[in-house]
């Protein structure tokens, strides 16, 4: 359901290969940024800085289907995509003004053929998006028959709240609303599963359409140096990786990992436990005996204690790591099942859009 991107079918269409050999006949574009709208805003991110390419999903879609595509594609218009177009990155409220043309923004993709809006209310620019805000496009979407999809705010120990806002916009713009990945990230939070279920569960027996798609595996995957707070990058990775050195710097950092939890905490979310970190690949100029194993083991074989191993390994800025932050219980058939009825899917035959 979260394909995010369909540029690399329009790049290079061998590269719907990899999808259709396991099986997969469509795709799911657009999280909370998306292929459209366009313009010089949102084009000066990224290596394709400059002129757009195109502007609107109309051009876009005109442009796909010109390439020959080799699989089929559906297109959600992002909540942040088109906050970017307006507004840029920064984290504001819309002035009235702004908040028309966005709406405008988001009838002009549903015209051209989007199937809904979607989110990403975890990573900037979308995080700073108030709920009403994405309740008014929400609207928008609603006259054309769309839904919602959203990639919420919280994945852990916020869960709850975060699939109340998921299920309040469409409620209140009165659309389908799914919620993208299912989890509860983190053992201390685990137990919430079964409540987050419970939530869809009784909304869904009030009658409304609520739907979520779940992970088929128990790992996430970051850099390394997720595991320290974020707040010590904001001056640059090299800057703040350089100070990795001072074994008092390192000392504080430990205690912090260890002691508070008022942040995205991977330690805590892996029950303090670096055997449940493995490594998923290294860049030169580490081992590549690394990967597959977890910071526990190659401690061992460096003949580190864990801590040790973790600061040198993150301090190299390029290693990246899975660490076991769901359990099985997330991906288990049963966890859709008790969700009540089968899923429906999008973009089906009542919905006959144009990709
Ligand atoms: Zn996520």
């Amino acid at each position: 359901m979260m394909g995010a991107s369909s540029v690399p079918l329009l790049d290079d269409r061998n590269s719907a290969e990899s999808k259709l050999r396991q099986g997969i006949t469509t795709l799911s574009a657009g999280e909370g940024h998306s292929m459209a709208p366009q313009n010089e805003r949102t084009s000066s991110r990224g290596e394709r800085a400059g002129k757009p390419r195109w502007r609107t999903f109309a051009e876009y879609f005109q442009l796909l289907e010109s390439h020959g595509m080799a699989m089929n594609a559906i297109h959600n218009v992002g909540a942040a995509q088109v906050r970017l177009a307006v507004i840029g990155d920064k984290d504001q409220a819309p002035t009235p003004a702004q908040m028309a043309e966005m709406n405008r923004l988001v009838a002009q993709a549903m015209e051209d053929g989007a199937v809904g809006l979607s989110t990403a209310l975890i990573y900037p620019p979308g995080t700073y998006a108030k709920t009403e805000e994405l309740v008014e496009m929400a609207k928008v979407v609603g006259r054309y028959g769309g839904v919602y999809m959203s990639h919420m705010r919280n994945e852990s120990s916020q869960v709850l709240d975060a699939i109340r806002e998921t299920i309040h916009i469409g409620e209140a713009a009165g659309i389908p609303s799914h919620v993208f990945h299912l989890k509860a990230a983190g053992e201390e939070n685990w137990p919430l599963i079964k409540d987050a279920i419970e939530l869809i569960r009784k909304s869904r027996e009030r009658g409304l359409d609520v739907t979520a798609d779940i992970y088929p595996y128990i790992r996430n995957g970051i850099g390394l140096g997720s595991f320290l707070h974020p707040r010590h990058y904001a001056d640059g990775t090299p800057v703040f990786l350089k100070t990795l050195s001072d074994p008092a710097v390192r000392a504080r950092l430990r205690s912090e990992v260890e002691t508070t939890s008022d942040w995205e905490n991977w330690y805590r979310h892996v029950g303090k436990d670096w055997g449940n970190v493995l490594v998923a690949s290294v860049g030169p100029p580490l081992s590549q005996s690394y990967e597959g194993k977890s910071i526990a083991e190659i401690a061992k074989m460096r003949g580190q204690d864990d801590w040790t191993a973790f600061f040198d390994l993150a301090q190299t800025g390029v290693v990246n790591v899975n660490p076991k932050s769901m359990d099985e219980e997330q991906k288990a058939p049963g966890a859709a099942r008790r969700m009540g009825e089968r899923m429906h899917g999008f973009g089906a035959a009542e919905h006959p859009h144009r990709h």
